[in-house]
């Protein structure tokens, strides 16, 4: 029998360009549920993620409670660069900060010190469990510990802590393992076990927080010291170098080299950079659309390259720079690409659906970048304000007037007279809630999606592309039409809440 449809092969040999919209999967043969489809996949060569849904480097979608959401459910946050190096080293530190196993650098006080500053350190890192050294610092013996349930109700601020604190301490000795230590702390009931040398200085904390945060986030994406994992972006510009000395200090996890057309002199000279000077720090390299692009960042050294030029809800790339590619093509062909230098590669931008995300994967993409879909949650940044009624916030490119204006436009060359071609747009976005709900349904949108495909996997998903296995059709404008919601007077999309009236 031959099969129905064609090849992914087949359905790109063909002069114009594809979009997502110009096609579908057809179903294949199912014979395991939804819940066994193993989402797991790699943002670039060392940096696995357990499920394939990373927010964009924009400064309306990632700062720290974005990316610490998208960890915390397996995914990953880029940090924009759309702001002073301190704060975006902050912001990284901050996502670090928010769940360990050892906490090997805790913050401390002296006795001396008064509740005041512990009041300043919970509004700066959101924690206000203090250990008490001799003089402050982690060189001299632990003394004790202030605990909120210390201080709660204390009206003067201005009282030392030596005067409050806990001095009868439960400690456990360095060398324990992180296992034994969280059973210490389980049996203990306290909030914080402290771990001790041998001459009684304090080597590390484990919180009881973080135990309930691993049991209530257990796919969350983390590093080997347990710590979220987090990437943050940075232009091509050597003036960037001290920005990224911070960020790689900070933690960062991921270094994505933003530029919107990511094949320059500029980029590979900041890969040769960051190759030589952080040979253990994975750098995302890009964007590119075709497989010469791609050829030279991942000789550049490129850990992962990033896909798309001109795709994004907020872009006007294509209609300002004639230059770009459709996303399905550039997705296909730079992705078969990657997969022969076994690099991994993200979809970036046009990603306004369930859908394309399952469409982008299936390509051959390893992850899906989406600014738009996480634009108007809870966790971006930005107020909600009310427009014609409707709950709204900002959502606007890194290249539009507006952006730009504030500094954002590092990832578009510009030289002549400093004058700044706009390559983007300002719009609003319908309130959507928390992330915290949105990519689970996501993530299950996707679990389904395979499952329709007859795929276990992104491994075997990617096995049955390129073997020929996946069939494809084009859609015709009508089918397009056909496959959408049609024949309604107005209607409203689930979960996006978005409202169509007549
Ligand atoms: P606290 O009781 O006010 O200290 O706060 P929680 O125990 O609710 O939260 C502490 C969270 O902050 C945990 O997830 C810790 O891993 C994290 N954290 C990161 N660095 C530190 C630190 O230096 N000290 C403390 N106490 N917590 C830290
Ligand atoms: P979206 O998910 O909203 O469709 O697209 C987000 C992507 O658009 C980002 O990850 C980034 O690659 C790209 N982008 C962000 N700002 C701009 C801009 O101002 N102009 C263009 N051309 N692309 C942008």
């Amino acid at each position: 029998m031959q099969p129905d449809g064609q090849s992914a092969d087949e359905l790109f040999q063909r002069v114009e360009g594809v979009t997502y919209n110009d096609f579908i999967i057809l179903p294949g043969h199912i014979d395991f549920g939804a819940e066994e489809v193993d989402l797991s996949t790699r943002i670039t060569r060392r940096i696995p993620l357990k499920v394939p849904v990373v927010s964009s480097p924009m400064d309306t979608v990632t700062e720290s409670k974005m990316a610490i959401s998208l960890a915390l459910m397996g995914g990953l946050g880029i940090i924009h660069y759309n702001n002073s190096p301190d704060e975006q080293i902050a912001q990284v530190r901050r996502v670090k900060r928010f769940e360990n196993g050892f906490i090997t650098d805790p913050i401390v006080l002296s006795p001396n010190h008064r509740i005041g500053d512990i009041d300043r350190i919970r509004e700066k890192e959101g924690f206000s469990g203090i250990p008490i050294t001799v003089d402050g610092t982690l060189k001299t013996r632990l003394v004790g510990i202030v605990t909120n349930r210390d201080i709660d109700f204390e009206p003067d601020r201005s009282r030392l802590l030596k005067e409050v604190m806990v001095r009868e301490l439960n400690t456990a000795p360095q060398g324990i393992s992180l296992a034994e230590a969280n059973q210490r702390l389980r049996e203990s009931k306290r909030g914080k076990l402290p771990i001790v040398d041998e001459e009684g200085r304090l080597v590390g904390l484990v919180s009881r927080t973080d135990l309930k945060k691993n049991r209530d986030f257990p796919d969350a994406c983390k590093d080997k010291r347990k710590q979220l994992r987090v990437g943050a972006s940075v232009s091509t510009r050597a003036s960037d170098r001290e920005r990224i000395a911070g960020l790689v200090e900070a933690g960062v996890d991921v270094l994505v080299v933003d530029s919107a057309q990511g094949d320059s002199i500029f980029q590979v000279e900041m890969l040769a950079y960051l190759k030589k000077n952080f040979p253990n720090l994975d750098v995302l390299a890009g964007n590119v659309v075709t497989t010469r692009q791609c050829d030279n960042l991942i000789k550049a050294g490129a850990d992962g390259i990033r896909i798309g030029m001109g795709p994004g809800s907020i872009c006007t790339t294509q209609e300002t720079m004639a230059c770009g590619r459709a996303q399905a093509t550039a997705v296909y062909e730079c992705a078969k690409f990657c997969r022969e230098m076994d690099v991994p590669c993200t979809a970036d931008g046009g990603i306004s659906s369930t859908g394309a995300l399952a469409k982008a994967l299936s390509l051959g993409a390893s992850t899906g970048m989406m600014g738009g879909m996480f634009a108007g949650t809870q966790e971006a940044p930005g107020e909600y304000f009310y427009k014609d009624g409707v709950r709204v916030k900002k959502y606007r490119g890194l290249a539009s007037v507006e952006a730009m204006e504030k500094g954002g436009a590092k990832r578009y060359l510009y030289g002549l007279k400093g004058i700044k071609v706009a390559q983007g747009v300002s719009g609003l976005v319908v309130d959507k809630g928390s992330v915290l709900d949105l990519v689970p349904y996501i993530v299950q949108s996707l679990r389904q999606s395979l499952q329709d495909m007859g795929v276990r996997g992104l491994g075997e998903l990617h096995r049955a592309l390129y073997s020929g296995q996946l069939r494809f059709e084009r859609r015709s404008h009508s089918a397009q039409r056909e496959g959408g919601v049609h024949s309604l007077l107005a209607y409203e999309e689930p979960v996006l809440g978005v409202r169509h009236e007549p």
